[in-house]
């Protein structure tokens, strides 16, 4: 039974020694010789007609080099401990980095053509489908270098911060628990001990956590090397590149200005009186006079239920077939086209993700389903962005991702498509309350506590300026920030401070914090609008998903009518979440 919910990857290739894999790395490598051999040092000169002809050559070459990398990244998330997936994976990264040097030379060019003839081929209907990802681009020029230095640079990452991330990875994903439960002790992955904090024993939750994160406490040496590492080379980039803020490169990558991103940051802040507010809801709904942050995705009442794979995956269907049959249909196409990792197992990666692959290529979704509401959520969260790629795939290479600060739309639009399908279905009033609370708590942990990871990772690029962090100083930064959210309306037990240390988002996408923030507040606008206007939105926000990346977000959201400038925007969401909370106290 564990088989038939393992994901299928024979489609890409049938195994990892497989002959076509061996031949698709090779072809790609030719043909990216082929392609430098064309262009380089000639981009500057080319017409409007052989720039789109070079453009769409580089988007299928990106498409190639695409599916062998992501063939070896699915396979060693489902197995980190299988030696062939870790040599692939290895060969994959040496090789994705390879090509990239080999490649950037296309980039540079674009980025170093004059103004004059880059204004006028930017401005040529012919180029129109690459005018946003050109524009882009060139708001790097004063912090981009020559060829030679950017090839190099990328070169010694594989041996810097790639291999840091590697080995932030295997140690992570090597870790095991035991725990006392019932009676027995258990040998347990980090991911079922941290699915032990919906557990309804208070003692258990506490101990599972603490369990968790002493075991990182003990690799402290190991977890503060690797944060020093990605926080001083994150600084030699800024200092080479001439950038004045840590968040700098992220903000312009995602086209959001910093006042903006501070902005969002400072109306969070300002909000979190109302996160407290509820904590302290949720003590009295647990009768203690108060809550641990153990305690903070405690159930309310005293049934445990747990739901099986099968029913998950119907409410997960059924919750997008109230949105529209559409996005039921493409919900339901991961599970019958067995593009799903559902159960956790030694050796796979914790959490859940959805891979986009390439506008030919369906996506993939990794979860770690232990049965509880919570992991239908999940579901419905990572099928949310399966469905945003599936629906982008009417776009080229260049365009299909989806920006970082849209990036989480589909995924906490689909969560709230499941809870008020299920609010609406639910008669019981004691499990209204634990549905609304689990809203509640999801919408807190995408925003309070995603600025607060921000903020986390906004004062570790800053001090370490100062010198090396030790791990206590790394535990401090992030109780002092945790402690901002909390305040006086949560306890955090002790081993809390080693919390920054498993947080793998620091590792691998540098600020990606914030887009679950800016989401979170951008799909309770949207869902405001969808309770309005019902179908007629339904158009809308599909042609939102299936913009991509090929406008920026701002102009993504404006025929929604979302002005990101407008702290007021900002504010707008985190009062539906009052009104959430006002809901719930009206159950009481
Ligand atoms: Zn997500």
């Amino acid at each position: 039974m564990q088989k038939d919910l393992n994901w299928d990857t024979t489609p890409l290739y049938t195994s990892p020694v497989a002959p076509e894999l061996t031949r698709a790395f090779d072809d790609a490598t030719t043909r990216v010789a082929g392609f430098r051999e064309r262009y380089r040092s000639r981009v500057a000169g080319l017409s409007a007609e052989s720039l789109l002809e070079a453009l769409k050559a580089y988007e299928s070459l990106q498409e190639a080099l695409a599916k062998p990398q992501l063939y070896a990244h699915l396979l060693f998330a489902a197995d980190s401990e299988n030696d062939e997936h870790k040599r692939l994976s290895q060969k994959s990264e040496e090789f994705g980095n390879a090509m990239g040097r080999e490649l950037i030379f296309f980039d540079l060019e674009i980025i170093q053509m004059e103004e004059e003839p880059f204004g006028m081929l930017a401005e040529d209907p012919l180029l129109a489908n690459y005018r946003h990802f050109l524009m882009l681009l060139r708001k790097f020029k004063k912090h981009t270098l020559s060829e030679r230095e950017e090839s190099l640079l990328s070169q010694k990452s594989l041996t810097g911060v790639q291999a840091f991330s590697r080995l932030f990875d295997e140690v992570s994903a090597s870790l095991r628990y035991t725990l006392e439960m019932d009676g027995e002790t258990r040998e347990m992955t980090g991911e079922e001990l941290l699915a032990l904090l919906h557990h309804p024993d208070r003692e258990l939750r506490e101990r599972a956590f603490g369990t968790f994160l002493k075991r990182h406490e003990e690799h402290g040496i190991l977890f503060s090397a690797v944060f020093n590492n990605m926080a001083l080379d994150h600084a030699q980039e800024l200092e080479l590149r001439d950038y004045k803020h840590p968040m700098e490169p992220t903000n312009m990558g995602n086209e959001i200005p910093t006042e903006v991103v501070e902005s969002l940051m400072q109306v969070s802040e300002a909000n979190y009186p109302l996160a407290q507010e509820y904590f302290r809801l949720k003590a009295q709904l647990l009768g203690i006079p108060r809550l641990k942050n153990s305690d903070v995705y405690a159930p309310i009442t005293e049934s445990d239920r747990k739901y099986s794979f099968e029913e998950a995956r119907s409410m997960t269907v059924e919750a997008y077939r109230g949105f529209s049959e559409e996005f039921a249909q493409l919900a339901d196409s991961f599970f019958t086209g067995k593009r799903v990792d559902v159960l956790p197992r030694p050796g796979k990666g914790g959490g859940a993700f959805c891979m986009g692959m390439t506008p030919s290529l369906p996506p993939y979704l990794l979860l770690n389903f232990t049965g509880n509401l919570r992991d239908i959520s999940t579901m419905a969260h990572e099928v949310g962005h399966g469905i945003h790629y599936l629906l982008a795939q009417r776009q080229s290479m260049l365009n299909y991702h989806p920006t970082l600060p849209l990036a989480e739309t589909a995924s906490v639009f689909g969560e709230m498509l499941l809870t008020r399908r299920l609010l609406e279905k639910e008669t019981d009033v004691e499990v209204k309350k634990s549905l609304l609370c689990a809203k509640i708590e999801d919408i807190i942990a995408t925003t309070f506590r995603q600025n607060v990871l921000t903020r986390f990772e906004e004062r570790m690029h800053l001090e370490r300026a100062g010198g090396l962090l030790t791990a206590g100083t790394l535990c401090d930064i992030w109780w002092e920030e945790n402690a901002k959210l909390y305040g006086d309306a949560v306890e955090m037990i002790e081993p809390y401070r080693y919390g920054w240390s498993y947080i793998s988002h620091f590792i691998h996408a540098r600020f990606y914090c914030y887009s679950y923030t800016c989401a979170e507040l951008v799909v309770l606008s949207l869902f405001q609008r969808y309770l309005k206007e019902r179908e007629s939105f339904v158009p809308v926000y599909r042609e939102i998903l299936a913009d991509g990346g090929s406008k920026s977000p701002g102009d993504t959201l404006a025929p929604a009518g979302i002005v990101f400038s407008d702290p007021g925007f900002w504010q707008g969401g985190y009062d539906l979440l009052g009104d959430l909370i006002s809901e719930l106290k009206a159950l009481l």
